[in-house]
């Protein structure tokens, strides 16, 4: 079999010891891989580079196109990018999967049935990185959920599902708060949903949702959710499988796909020879499946999991109950090596096909059929601090703009003129709402420049304007 390139980087405080380990059992296994060492993380980091990996390194994985990392340790305080999510960005890596199983009886979970699988957005949502002071009181991050970006990561979920035999994809979303962009999820999916008549499908509420996960893991079988919420919840699932040190990750995109840890660098544990490598090796075991090694990934996969049965563990994840003795990194590695080729006897023995199952080829975007878009109105927000929502009403309202006239202000969401309510703690940021007074009257881009003029001349501090627009007669904004 033909060597196949891949990039590698050792990582931060445990980093180093749990490459090696994987690195020792995936050749022991067979794994024809040429490997491409390179340095990111903290020493980067603190030469200088702002972005924790050197331009060559940059090369590197372009040429290889597929990268295997250990985990590294971002220095604390502002300036320093996050490697990880450069990286996503950088590769397209928009669908991150993570597999979360308990390995009930032999580690010791609450959870005795669970195989789940997390398969979160990657490249929007908060984690755009687009935030802003607009006042002495008031921050704001912007929140991005694209049609593309959800039909993207929620067909990967559904065609995940289907090559790997799942029954169920479930959507976690917070659309009764967020009607516009997690609504928009939510519809997808139910749009997408449609092309699966074979596969069970159901949509929770993020919280409900979240804490039925944690309590009846064993009713999830595939759950997509946009960035942050897939965030903290396949960090949460991991924990309660029994360690955060099993659960591995594959971050997609269309060329290029890296495998880690969902962990950290755990930079207490570093250089005492006892973490976990299993998350990193499970991440490996994705991305030989990936590179069209399956029967190597299943050879690791199967060894890994007798080595569970045999009780040997390390630290995190050792129990009395199996009266074991936790072994080191290295030790763990050394029997994961001496099992390869044995199978489990209790756990399902992995088999993996030549048809890379979290593999998706080229996810296409739905047609769309071309929408009407009318200017309608604006939103203009101004850092006021001058006065009760009354006089801003009252000052606002004597602008006098061709079509444009003020028919609401709002403070952080809420409605305090006309008729707000004079409980409502006020911040200095206020969003003022200007529309056609004619209803569904379209307005210009000149009559908003306009009013900008007309509302500086008075005075105001505009900190930000949003266009408002209908799609095809329906509101493009929240009301
Ligand atoms: P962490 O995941 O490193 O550690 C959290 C806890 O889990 C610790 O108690 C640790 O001992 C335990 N743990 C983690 N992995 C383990 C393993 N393989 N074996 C045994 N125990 C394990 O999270 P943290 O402490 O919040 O972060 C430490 C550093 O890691 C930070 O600098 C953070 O920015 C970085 N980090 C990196 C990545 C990444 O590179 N993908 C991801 C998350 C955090």
């Amino acid at each position: 079999m033909a060597k196949t390139p891949i990039t590698v980087a050792h990582g931060d405080g445990i980093g180093p010891e749990i490459m090696d380990a994987t690195l020792k059992i995936i050749q022991a296994a067979g794994a024809e891989l040429e490997l491409e060492t390179i340095e990111i993380g903290e020493k980067v980091y603190l030469s200088g580079n702002s972005t924790g990996i050197a331009p060559e390194s940059w090369e590197s994985l372009k040429r290889t196109k597929v990268f295997l990392k250990a985990p590294i340790t971002t220095p604390q305080g502002s300036g320093y990018q996050s490697l990880n999510v450069a990286t996503r960005k950088m590769f397209g890596l928009y669908a991150n999967v993570r597999p979360c199983v308990s390995y009930h009886p032999f580690i010791r979970t609450k959870h005795t049935i669970m195989d789940t699988v997390i398969i979160r957005e990657n490249e929007e949502d908060l984690y755009a990185g687009i935030e802003y002071r607009q006042s002495r009181q008031v921050t704001q991050a912007l929140k991005i959920i694209s049609r593309p970006g959800t039909e993207k990561i929620v067909r990967y979920a559904f065609e995940f599902a289907t090559n790997n035999k799942r029954k169920k994809v479930t959507c976690f979303v917070k659309d009764n708060i967020m009607k516009i962009t997690d609504g928009m999820f939510h519809k997808i999916f139910n749009e997408i949903g449609e092309e699966y008549p074979d596969l069970e499908k159901e949509v929770w509420i993020v919280d409900i949702g979240a804490a039925k996960l944690a309590t009846t893991p064993e009713q999830f079988d595939v759950i997509v959710m946009e960035n942050l919420y897939g965030d903290i919840l396949s960090d949460v699932t991991a924990q309660m499988t029994g360690s955060v040190g099993l659960a591995g990750s594959a971050n997609i995109g269309e060329e290029f796909a890296m495998f880690e840890a969902i962990h950290g660098s755990a930079p207490k544990r570093a250089g005492q020879n006892s973490a976990n490598p299993s998350g990193l090796l499970l991440g490996a075991v994705m991305m030989l499946v990936h590179i069209g090694q399956p029967e190597i990934a299943a050879k690791v996969h199967n060894a890994w999991l007798k080595t569970l049965e045999d009780g040997i563990h390390t630290y995190d994840v050792n129990d009395e109950v199996h009266h074991t003795t936790p072994v080191g990194t290295k030790e763990f590695a050394q029997a994961v090596i001496e099992r390869i080729g044995q199978k489990p006897s209790t756990f399902k023995v992995i088999e993996y096909s030549s048809n890379p199952s979290h593999r998706v080829d080229s996810v296409t975007e739905k047609k769309q059929a071309e929408e009407r878009k009318d200017l309608v109105g604006v939103d203009v927000f101004l850092d006021w601090s001058s006065g009760k929502p009354a006089d801003l009403g009252n000052m606002l309202n004597r602008i006098e703009s061709e079509n444009l006239k003020l028919i609401t202000i709002s403070n952080r969401g809420v409605n305090v003129f006309p008729d707000g309510s004079p409980y409502i703690n006020c911040v200095d940021q206020y969003r003022c709402r200007f529309m056609n007074p004619e209803k569904g009257g379209v307005i210009t881009h000149n009559d908003i420049i306009n009013l900008l003029v007309k509302i500086r001349e008075t005075g105001f501090d505009f900190i930000k304007m949003e266009n408002l627009y209908n799609f095809d007669g329906s509101a493009g904004f929240s009301q």
